[in-house]
């Protein structure tokens, strides 16, 4: 399935955080994404893409785990294992597949990712 980025969107802000994967959409906050963000998003588009729907039964279940280990709200989220692998992935720089799918979802990159790409591809 194809993701698709929205900006701007209400979402993100009523749960205090910068973006939401709700597959195939990504909602960002703002009007924009610096690559670490997309990255961190395409991270759970993956584990999406992985286990299904089942990843939002999951990722509800650890937190509620987390919590009831007496962690509270934040903590419980920081330490989901989900939020975990995506905090490592987005480390590593975008891949030329991943720009094609940010580019087809109507994410307009800033031009010194598209220049690194250039670069990385000679
Ligand atoms: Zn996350």
């Amino acid at each position: 399935m194809i993701i698709r980025a929205k900006f701007n969107h209400w979402y993100p802000r009523v749960f205090k955080v910068s973006a939401i994967t709700l597959y195939p959409y990504m909602l960002f906050r703002d009007e924009s994404a610096d690559p670490t963000l997309l990255k961190h998003e395409l991270c759970h588009v993956n584990q999406v893409r992985k286990l299904g729907y089942k990843f939002y039964l999951l990722y509800v279940y650890e937190l509620l785990k987390n919590m009831s280990k007496g962690q509270k709200f934040w903590v419980a989220y920081f330490n989901i294992s989900f939020e975990i692998e995506a905090r490592e992935y987005e480390k590593s720089p975008l891949t030329r597949d991943e720009i094609m799918d940010l580019t087809l979802a109507g994410v307009t990159l800033p031009s010194e990712v598209e220049k690194s790409i250039a670069s990385r591809n000679t």
